[in-house]
């Protein structure tokens, strides 16, 4: 089997994640993320004109295709070619924009991020691998991502929305090129990685597998605990061996709301409702009374004056609301056009 960068920083970030997408990809749970692939492909065209004119490599199922017509637009130096796609050894990799000048080329990885992430290097360094075993001269390599800072006012402005990081003197081809090996035995391997649970199953995104690999806990487990705990203190109780709720709340537990969560579920207590606390609550409303309701959206590229990536921005509203005790209700609403 091939690799490619997606594979490369899946095995980056933990080499069981890399064999279960290989082999197990059904196992994979749908954790939601349309709109963060949807904003990934709307940044990812929108930069592709970040140095004027351009030729795009189509995608192809069929990868020779594309390395084809990769080999046809390299030779007309000096352009800016995306996606061109390059094949070494069974490592594959599609250049988000390639800069192809006389003297050598540039490679600039795009994200959708408003950060620069660690893994975002190994990206761009499994790349310039394959393109300096290629023979080519890989004279810089860059991330791109956008710049949450940027305000759109008037006409969108590309070169503001975009900040371009040089990554060059990150890249350690030495490292990269032992990876890759260690990567290729495993996913030529019909043996499943035996690897336990670490922070990078959250870090730097929350993994597929999770629910895979956390199948033959006891049922519930410190993992079922809700928000209020931290990972990595969930981790630290299950690296003592300490996992079912039972031994968790044996072992002095975690915080108060852990604690409470771990005891309604273990012994099906009823609902816990405070009603002195709800009441005292009711008693300092005063009128007038307003019933708020509203919807908002975040959009990766600002579209309204004013407004940065990602800026979360209420469309439509509804408001009910009471003039005076036992009077009229009345309603107003808005929605965006
Ligand atoms: S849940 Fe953790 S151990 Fe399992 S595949 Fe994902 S990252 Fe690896």
């Amino acid at each position: 089997m091939n690799l490619s960068k997606s594979r490369y920083t899946l095995g980056i970030r933990c080499k069981k994640l890399l064999w279960l997408s290989c082999f197990k990809s059904e196992e994979a749970e749908d954790l939601g993320n349309d709109s963060v692939f949807e904003n990934g492909n709307k940044v990812g065209d929108l930069a592709r004109s970040l140095f004027g004119e351009y030729t795009l490599i189509n995608y192809d199922d069929n990868y020779k295709n594309m390395l084809d017509e990769t080999t046809k637009y390299l030779n007309n130096k000096p352009n800016i070619i995306c996606e061109a796609s390059f094949s070494y050894d069974g490592n594959f990799c599609s250049v988000d924009i390639l800069k192809n000048d006389f003297d050598g080329v540039e490679i600039y990885e795009v994200k959708s991020s408003t950060e620069l992430k660690n893994i975002y290097v190994d990206d761009v360094s499994y790349q310039t691998w394959v393109l300096n075993k290629l023979g080519m001269n890989v004279k810089k390599s860059y991330v791109v991502y956008v710049n949450n800072k940027y305000v759109k006012e008037g006409d969108f402005d590309i070169n503001k929305y975009f900040v371009i990081k040089e990554v060059t003197d990150k890249i350690d081809l030495a490292s990269v090129e032992k990876r890759i090996t260690e990567l290729k035995e495993i996913i030529n391997s019909k043996r499943e990685p035996n690897i336990d649970l670490s922070e990078g199953c959250k870090r730097p995104y929350d993994c597929p597998f999770f629910k895979y690999c956390t199948k033959d806990l006891v049922k519930p487990n410190v993992f079922d605990i809700g928000w209020h705990v931290k990972f990595t203190k969930k981790l630290d109780m299950y690296y003592k061996g300490i996992i079912s709720y039972k031994d968790v709340l044996d072992n002095g537990g975690f915080n108060e709301k852990a604690n409470e969560q771990m005891k309604y579920e273990l012994y099906n207590l009823p609902p816990k409702i405070n009603k002195d606390r709800i009441n005292t609550f009711l008693s300092q409303l005063t009128y007038p009374l307003y019933f708020l309701d509203f919807e908002s959206y975040q959009d990766s590229i600002p579209v309204i004056d004013g407004t940065k990536p990602y800026q979360q921005i209420c469309f439509q509203y509804s408001l009910h609301y009471y003039e005076k005790e036992g009077g009229e209700l009345h309603h107003k609403e808005y929605l965006s056009g």
